[in-house]
């Protein structure tokens, strides 16, 4: 089974629809780029894969659920917002902003919601913690606040905040765009490195080599629908 199955998603916000119906799929392993321009809806469709919107027609199935509504006895009814955490609790996010917690070290922004969220013992968590640092390159730095981080640097530690769930699926949402250029590659190595470790994984960017040269597929979106999609090779000329 795919680990994100769209078929016709629709979603509005108010009056405003937005998606007019996406259909999309990602198999295990995969590494699926999203791109196209602004305001054409990638950022809302990922949200809603990860439950963070209400999906309001079609079918959204991720990891096996169909997002939001449990059928019974014929009804659907929505999820509880406990099992909208429990679910999301197998899913990553990275967002463009990196929202670290600004008083906390590297190393409790990693560890925060292994202890909080899930339950693990604390020592456990810090153990846990420096090796997901360690897996993004900053086992050095996990003692530094956010402000004594580069912006490519507090995005690796992002990164490693969202492995340390141990997700199953991986979403990226222009992960790069609030870089300094100089600062994009380091983030951009992190995330091959991780697909090269198998993770199944979402990347929303603008960065077409990355597309080309890590993604096993290629989306486009325009104005709330997909309208193309296929390996990057064939997609995007060589230049
Ligand atoms: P993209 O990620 O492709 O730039 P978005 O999903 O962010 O596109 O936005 C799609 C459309 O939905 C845009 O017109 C945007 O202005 C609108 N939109 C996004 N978020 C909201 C929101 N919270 N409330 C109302 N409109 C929104
Ligand atoms: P992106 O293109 O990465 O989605 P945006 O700048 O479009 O970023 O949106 C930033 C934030 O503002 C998002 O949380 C989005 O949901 C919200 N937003 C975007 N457009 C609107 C809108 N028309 N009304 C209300 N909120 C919006």
């Amino acid at each position: 089974e795919p680990v994100v199955a769209a078929r016709g998603v629709r979603m509005s916000y108010g009056d405003t629809q937005v998606l007019h119906g996406v259909d999309f799929s990602v198999a295990p392993g995969e590494v699926s780029c999203i791109i196209g321009p602004s305001g054409s809806g990638k950022s809302t469709f990922l949200r809603c894969v990860n439950g963070l919107e209400p999906v309001l027609g079609g079918s959204l199935r991720v990891l096996g659920e169909e997002v939001g509504y449990t059928l019974r006895d014929g009804k659907y009814r929505l999820w509880s917002p406990k099992r909208f955490a429990t679910f999301r609790m197998r899913i990553g996010m990275v967002f463009q902003r990196f929202n670290l917690f600004a008083h906390q070290t590297a190393l409790e922004n990693v560890a925060c919601a292994p202890i909080h969220v899930a339950g693990m013992p604390a020592d456990k968590a810090r153990e846990l913690a420096v090796e997901h640092l360690a897996q993004v390159g900053l086992a050095e730095h996990a003692h530094k606040r956010p402000h004594q981080l580069s912006g490519g640097q507090q995005q690796r530690v992002a990164i490693a905040r969202a492995l340390a769930m141990n997700p199953t699926l991986m979403l990226f949402d222009e992960p790069t765009s609030a870089l300094d250029p100089e600062l994009v590659d380091e983030v951009l190595e992190v995330m091959k490195k991780l697909a090269l470790d198998g993770m199944t994984m979402v990347v929303v960017t603008h960065e077409i080599g990355f597309a080309r040269e890590v993604g096993d597929t290629l989306t486009f979106f325009d104005e709330g629908v997909v309208v193309e999609r296929g390996a990057p090779a064939e997609l995007i000329a060589d230049c």
